[in-house]
């Protein structure tokens, strides 16, 4: 039996790709994204990959969907002066691409205007 390829992001949390750990606490990491889309991006990614998307891991671990987003705070604390936006892209047609959840925060002279 063959074991599913660890994703990208579980490479880098095993030291197997590089990227510089902005913020870590036991269950969660952020690292710049290597494509950055603004000024200030950084993801913030659990440290186990079972949760394929945001839904999956509100359903099945709320206090760590707590976690990530207390450590995008800090990230943007650090970063952007506290403001920042947060982006769950959910399923290949809104531009997921990486199935181990991840926020990408996202600040520091974004475009103006708002989503809505
Ligand atoms: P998604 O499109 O799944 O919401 O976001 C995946 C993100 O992961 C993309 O913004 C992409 O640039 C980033 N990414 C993919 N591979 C790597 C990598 O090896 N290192 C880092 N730091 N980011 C990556």
């Amino acid at each position: 039996m063959t074991s599913p390829e660890p994703s990208v992001f579980s490479r880098i949390i095993a030291g197997e790709i590089p990227a510089t750990f902005i913020a870590e606490t036991d269950r969660v990491v952020a690292f710049p994204d290597v494509a950055p889309k603004a000024p200030v991006h950084i993801l913030v990614v659990p440290k186990t990959e079972q949760y394929a998307n945001v839904v999956e891991l509100a359903a099945a671990d709320p206090g760590l969907l707590a976690e990530m987003i207390e450590v995008a705070q800090t990230v943007a604390d650090e970063q952007t002066g506290g403001d920042f936006r947060l982006v769950f892209n959910t399923g290949p047609g809104a531009g997921q691409t990486v199935f181990h959840v991840h926020a990408h925060v996202l600040g520091g002279g974004l475009e103006e205007g708002n989503l809505g």
